[in-house]
């Protein structure tokens, strides 16, 4: 199955980036040709039928599968970046995070309003960041037809933060 050759390639780091987190590296699936082309055809069985104009991915592990589910689907892909990083007028939306806050960035022109996206990250921990990438594309205008994650942590619990009745797809969960 390819929930569990995704599992026996995702390492995991113990206390990385600090004490307490157990940090999923998801590289070793990019560095696998066969692995990532199975997930890759995955990700594109359940988003093909949802019929999205453009894919979201969510800087900096959002962007290799996304991008290449975009490619695989037809479709556009477009990034959500961290401040400073997008040179035309954004859309903003400032989130909590543990200790602190962060900020992501969209392109305003690049979303055409009434279109569909699915947003695509490397993993669900808290929410905060997929929630905030969701409000971006509320400000544009724009559809979230489904929400790719290749792994959730499910005792953070936050699929609660993202909209009730999103689509929601994760091919780990811990
Ligand atoms: P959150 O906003 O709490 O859902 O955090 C999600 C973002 O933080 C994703 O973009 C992940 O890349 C990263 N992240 C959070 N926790 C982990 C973890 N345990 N291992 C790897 N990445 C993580």
């Amino acid at each position: 199955m390819l929930s569990e050759k995704l599992i026996q390639a995702i390492a995991e780091i113990p206390d990385f980036p600090k004490p307490g987190i157990s940090f999923k590296d998801i590289t070793p699936i990019l560095a696998s040709p066969t692995l990532s082309a199975e997930l890759v055809d995955n990700m594109a069985a359940w988003a093909a039928p949802l019929k999205p104009d453009f894919i979201v991915g969510i800087e900096s592990r959002g962007f290799m599968l996304g991008f290449a589910l975009a490619q695989k689907l037809g479709v556009g892909f477009i990034p959500v970046r961290k401040p400073g990083k997008l040179p035309r007028e954004v859309y903003s939306e400032d989130y909590d995070l543990e200790y602190g806050s962060a900020t992501v960035q969209i392109h305003k022109e690049d979303l055409k309003p009434g279109c569909r996206v699915i947003i695509h990250d490397d993993l669900l921990a808290t929410g905060g960041t997929a929630e905030a990438a969701i409000k971006l594309c509320t400000k544009a205008n724009v559809n979230v037809v489904g929400v790719h994650f290749i792994i959730e942590l499910a005792f953070l619990n936050g699929r609660n933060l993202l909209p009730a009745g999103t689509n929601i797809l994760s091919e780990v969960i811990y």
